[in-house]
């Protein structure tokens, strides 16, 4: 693991995981949830469907399109994107005040905008860690074999992940995620050297 370029002061803190689609967020973050009772996944509001197996107000909070442009025109959220063409995602402010209300440090699992936008916001009480894929061919057959996707979904991940595979400068550490084991314990190692668990 490359040293971290600093520890968190001020607590509770905030773990940002952003990467293209595919890299494998939704993976590394779910493991780490499950080891860390210190951390909170930080629910993200979006209007794009539920896939199978997606629970709301757990993976997202999934709203109707209207819902979601008017919590935008109300300032709920922190920050929000048209990540695809007419699919939003955005999280709410409460969501913060809800998981530092229970002293838990928030991790996040956000596309490459939104995770520099909270970086801005936050500075040092945020670690944001940009998860890189071998390759890009990885990327695609990985997207691919996950299999949630229509083909035209799929197109239009592969458009946006060809952008976001030149943001890896961009954040604080860089995770591989080669072989899915090695990466996990890497993960592990970023969360405990930035919480100094
Ligand atoms: P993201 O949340 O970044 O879109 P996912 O966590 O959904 O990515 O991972 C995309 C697909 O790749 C999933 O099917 C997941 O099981 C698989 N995957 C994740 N990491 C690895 C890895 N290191 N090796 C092989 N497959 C992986
Ligand atoms: P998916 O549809 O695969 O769950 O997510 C698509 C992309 O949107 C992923 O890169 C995911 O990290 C990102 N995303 C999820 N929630 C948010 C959010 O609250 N804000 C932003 N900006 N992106 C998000």
């Amino acid at each position: 693991m490359q040293k971290l370029p600093f520890e968190l002061k001020e607590k509770p803190g905030i773990v940002i995981f952003t990467a293209p689609s595919g890299a494998g967020k939704t993976t590394i973050v779910r493991h780490l949830l499950g080891k860390f009772p210190e951390l909170g996944f930080s629910v993200s509001a979006t209007n794009r469907p539920a896939r199978p197996h997606e629970l709301n107000g757990k993976d997202y909070y999934f709203f109707r399109t209207r819902e979601f442009l008017r919590k935008v025109k109300e300032g709920a959220f922190l920050e929000w994107e048209e990540v695809y063409d007419d699919q939003f995602y955005g999280t709410l402010s409460s969501e913060v005040d809800r998981i530092w209300g229970l002293d838990q440090h928030i991790i996040f699992d956000i596309e490459v905008n939104g995770a520099t936008n909270l970086k801005e916001k936050y500075g040092d009480r945020s670690l944001a860690v940009f998860i890189k894929p071998p390759s890009a061919e990885v990327l695609f057959e990985r997207l691919r074999g996950r299999k949630t996707e229509t083909e035209a979904s799929l197109k239009k991940r592969i458009i946006r992940a060809e952008r976001e595979l030149t943001f890896e400068d961009k954040f604080d550490t860089v995770l591989v995620n080669d072989d899915l084991t090695i990466a996990l314990e890497e993960a592990e190692e970023i969360i405990r050297s930035f919480l100094s668990l």
